[in-house]
């Protein structure tokens, strides 16, 4: 049943925004779309999938500090892991390549702060600088939680008002603000993933000043922390390829509401 309903959503989110037919669906629409400039052209969109398979084996690389402004933290970290040992970094660079696969057919150009294409890393710091250097009109940064096993459901965190060192979010909080409610709408639609038990308020929104992909960007920038892997009915959906699926259309549609929103 949840499978039905949210494909149904995602199916009417999908026409709704221009996103194409399915193969077999309405042949007139799919025309249409074709005729019509794609909603993303000339945008650029950043994904940031936190962590990296391979941050475990270069403990001294991303533990090395870095400036994020307010303070200094770690590069980078290993992320956390389902029981079963699905990884967050896996995690979270599948997803980002199934986003990047939608925004790419909406006509964005898509910008992987990593593609499996090094050892480690990037850190923090860097998976800032590159949504800056590409102009970025919004930056997603993909996680997974590792929090108290009875808690689930996602959050989207937003960046808090940070003016300290290379840190100044004042252009950018507002911006980020209606970028993760847009995230926050349809990640819900599309995976029926409730909002997180265990933090926020129920809210589904954290905003926090300790992240350095948030304090040192200058485009608008949010986490989706897209479940909690210690949960166990969590951990099951984010390790089934057709939730990913479901979350990818619900990242993809909430980065393309935000862009088009007012046009
Ligand atoms: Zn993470």
């Amino acid at each position: 049943m949840r499978f039905l309903t949210t494909s149904v959503l995602a199916l009417g989110l999908a026409v709704g925004l221009g996103l194409a037919a399915p193969a077999g669906g309405a042949g007139r629409q799919v025309d249409a779309t074709a005729t019509r400039p794609l909603p993303l052209a000339g945008r650029t969109v950043v994904l940031d999938p936190g962590h990296n398979p391979g941050n475990a084996g270069h403990r001294a690389e991303i533990n090395a500090f870095v400036d994020v402004g307010n303070g200094r933290k770690p590069c980078n970290t290993t992320g956390t892991a389902t029981a079963d040992g699905y990884r967050e970094a896996d995690f979270t660079l599948d997803l980002a390549r199934r986003v990047r696969t939608l925004l790419l057919a909406e006509g964005a150009r898509v910008v992987l702060t990593h593609d499996g294409d090094r050892p480690w890393g990037p850190c923090v710091t860097e998976r800032a600088a590159i949504g800056n250097r590409a102009g970025a009109d919004a930056l997603v940064a993909l996680h997974a939680d590792g929090a108290a096993a009875a808690g689930y459901g996602f959050h989207v965190i937003l960046p808090a008002l940070v003016v300290a060192g290379a840190a100044d979010t004042r252009p950018i909080v507002g911006p980020s603000r209606r970028l993760g409610l847009a995230l926050r709408a349809s990640f819900a639609a599309a995976t029926g993933e409730p909002y997180a038990t265990y933090l926020g308020g129920g809210s589904g929104l954290m905003v926090r000043s300790d992240l350095g992909g948030l304090n040192l960007s200058k485009v608008p920038a949010v986490f989706v922390e897209c479940g909690n892997m210690h949960n166990t009915a969590d951990a099951a959906r984010l390790s089934a390829a057709v939730w990913r699926e479901d979350a990818a259309h619900g990242v993809a549609l909430g980065i393309t509401a935000f862009l088009t929103a007012g046009t």
